[in-house]
């Protein structure tokens, strides 16, 4: 039995009142990063909230363009690791597992924040997606998620904790998200079966569904002032979330505070995904009232 499995009254890590801090802390937890482009990425607000929290962070960066704006982030959360990773790239992947094996010897959360899509096929309908754009998309948004459980695995013994984010299009058809939706969906399930086959090792895995948010991969959605708009009028809270709002729930599912929560979409997004279209007006009545014939 993985002490994540342990009865928590015979668990250290569980203490046995409700003790909201220390259930919060990731005082001596390892995680790691990937997905921070600058300091609008919702990964950096995640990972701010991470190294508050007191874990040791590792941190990754797409391509020598983006460095230099990860860069200054990583020093500022006192990252030891701080590497390339293009998720696409053979290789690179396994060389963060191997510094996070040599350094660490262990992991205890990830955060997976990568999403791309080919402008063209991202632009366009689904129906005119090329076979090309939809296996890069595949590849890099949510195979990613797969190759990051196969080696992080070994690496959490003792349980562990990884986290994906996703976005509403993965359920329901959003106008302009086009390709990206079913990719998103793939994720989605994708999420589900790694929690189904890890759970028994005590790894949870998870998902972030979040409200748009302004960031370098939005802006490469067509119209996607459209979507912020959209979620501000009919969300229940009548507004937008803010980055920070997915950093804090991302702490929540990295720590024990959800030590029970696994195969899950948390939805951050002001409650957008509980709302149907707005029934059409009723009909104009006539001057007497009734309209029916
Ligand atoms: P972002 O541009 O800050 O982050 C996207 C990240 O993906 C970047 O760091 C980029 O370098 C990385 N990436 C792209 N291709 C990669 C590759 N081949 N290898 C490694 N990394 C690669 O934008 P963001 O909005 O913070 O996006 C993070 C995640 O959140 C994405 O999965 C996105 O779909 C999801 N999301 C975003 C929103 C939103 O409105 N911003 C809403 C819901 C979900």
């Amino acid at each position: 039995m993985t002490k994540e499995n342990a009865n928590p009254s015979e668990n250290p890590r569980f203490p046995e009142c409700c003790d909201p801090p220390a259930l919060l802390s990731l005082s001596g937890r390892k995680g790691l990063v990937v997905g921070v482009a600058n300091q609008h990425s919702l990964a950096w607000s995640a990972a701010l909230h991470f190294a508050q929290a007191g874990a040791e962070l590792a941190l990754t960066y797409v391509s020598e363009t983006t460095r230099p704006h990860v860069a200054g982030l990583a020093e500022r959360v006192k990252a030891p690791i701080f590497m390339p990773c293009d998720v696409a790239a053979p290789g690179e992947l396994e060389a963060v597992f191997d510094t996070i094996t040599k350094r660490w010897g262990r992991l205890d959360f990830l955060l997976h924040a990568v999403g791309s899509i080919p402008p063209r096929d991202l632009r366009g309908r689904l129906v005119d997606c090329s076979a090309e754009g939809f296996a890069q998309g595949m590849l890099v948004s949510t195979y990613s998620l797969i190759r990051m459980a196969h080696l992080a695995e070994p690496l959490m013994p003792q349980g562990g904790s990884l986290i994906t984010l996703s976005y509403l299009g993965a359920e329901r058809v959003v106008d302009h998200y086009n390709v990206m939706g079913p990719v998103k969906a793939a994720l989605e399930a994708s999420m589900r079966y790694l929690a189904h086959e890890l759970g028994p090792q005590g790894i949870r895995v998870n998902a972030i569904s979040a409200g748009p948010v302004q960031t370098r991969a939005a802006s490469g959605l067509t119209g996607f002032s459209g979507f912020l708009d959209n979620a501000a009028k009919t969300a229940p809270l009548r507004r937008n979330i803010e980055a920070d709002e997915v950093g804090r729930a991302a702490l929540l599912l990295a720590s024990d505070f959800t030590a029970a929560t696994t195969g899950e979409i948390l939805h951050v997004d002001a409650g957008v995904h509980i709302e149907a279209p707005a029934p059409a007006p009723p009909p104009r009545s006539s001057k007497s009232g009734n309209t029916q014939k």
